[in-house]
């Protein structure tokens, strides 16, 4: 049993069961033993990779649509560059290398970081070193400027609560101890579940998950850009409305018993688009894969690859296949892209023309 897991149980058992939100926000924020606290959870060494680690090209063009989606919108300045979840803080490095030469771009750009666990705002300050980016605590602490934002696997993090449809209506899966080991259950009836497609559309025996801390910062983020203007990517695995249970631990890059290893396992789930595409009223949605062919990712590979040989290159054209073919990160992984509603209408985000 890990220290967390002996923490849940006794909590359990003084008062009752937890939500699988509850569970998944002490599994990795908590104080001590939360995962994003204790663990290095990035690269070859730690439990999972992402798109910014796999390749300089992501970052170089999400940097590239940004500038050009901020040049589309007159340029304004100042602007909020805003990141939450930046991990090591390589995405960011890359949209700033990448947007170097785009006059103005730095000077009007204020970094803001959203970033909940110490130890990684003190690895991102170690990779930003000299572009002195700012921290926050949540979205809502972000500058009331124009807001230019892109977020990698940030909402696949954010706690969901499941709920099933039985015979006598919503029931909420809860864990509980049963045996000295943390199981899964079900409430009684619960009175109310979210009023979104999901619930409303499920079938008898369907298991449906809701976010809500994710609907929160999507929320948030379409009122400032619909208000102040700008641009926001959200990038993440999942679908348009999935069903069923998607909650999934991962451990040393392999899949984990949700339960077994709480704090020391990543814990994510499908993001849900289409609740979150509702929240704005000007928003695109692709695939990963087709959004990053969009913005040059076959150039950009080509111009990269001049320059290497050998082993370097092999691992070059692997991690192109990886970013955007279908049976990799291509098409399970989506971008949902919002700008803001109204007339003049301004152009599409890079990446969606
Ligand atoms: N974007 C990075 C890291 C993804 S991991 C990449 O693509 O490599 C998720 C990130 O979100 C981590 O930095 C984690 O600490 C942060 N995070 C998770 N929950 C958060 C919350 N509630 N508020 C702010 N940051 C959070």
């Amino acid at each position: 049993m890990t220290a967390l897991a002996r923490l849940l149980a006794e909590r359990i058992n003084d008062s009752g069961p937890i939500t699988v939100a509850d569970y998944m926000a002490d599994c990795l924020l908590h104080p001590v033993h939360g995962y994003y606290l204790a663990r290095e959870p990035f690269g070859t060494r730690g439990d999972f990779t992402t798109a910014p680690e796999i390749s300089q090209m992501f970052g170089e063009l999400l940097g590239l649509a940004l500038a050009q989606a901020w040049l589309d919108r007159g340029a304004p300045a100042p602007f909020a560059l805003a990141e939450p979840g930046p991990g090591r803080g390589t995405l960011m490095a890359d949209i700033l290398r990448a947007t170097r030469a785009v006059p103005g771009f730095h000077a009007a750009a204020r970094v803001t970081l959203v970033e909940a666990s110490p130890r990684l705002r003190e690895v991102q300050k170690e990779t930003l070193a000299g572009q002195s980016p700012v921290w926050v605590d949540r979205i809502e602490d972000l500058p009331r400027i124009p807001l230019f934002l892109v977020a990698n696997e940030f909402l696949d993090a954010l706690p969901i609560r499941q709920f099933q449809l039985g015979p006598q209506g919503w029931q909420e899966r809860l864990i509980g101890v049963r045996d000295g080991a943390l199981t899964f259950g079900l409430s009684a009836a619960v009175p109310q579940v979210p009023d979104t497609p999901a619930f409303r559309h499920a079938p008898a025996g369907a298991v449906v998950e809701d976010c809500l801390p994710a609907r929160r910062a999507v929320a948030e983020v379409a009122n400032r850009i619909n208000r102040h203007g700008g641009v926001a990517y959200w990038i993440d695995y999942g679908g348009w409305r999935s069903q069923g249970d998607t909650l999934q631990a991962l451990r040393s890059h392999l899949p984990d018993d949700p339960l077994a290893h709480p704090g020391e396992a990543d814990l994510t789930a499908h993001v849900d688009f289409e609740p979150l595409a509702a929240l704005s009223q000007a928003c695109a949605w692709d695939t990963q894969g087709a959004v990053l062919l969009r913005l040059g990712i076959d150039a950009r590979a080509d111009r990269l690859a001049r320059n290497l040989t050998g082993a370097a290159l092999e691992s070059h054209r692997a991690a192109h296949r990886r970013l955007t073919h279908p049976e990799e990160m291509g098409s399970v992984f989506k971008v949902l892209a919002m700008t803001s509603a109204g007339a003049p209408q301004p152009p599409q985000p890079p990446g969606f023309a």
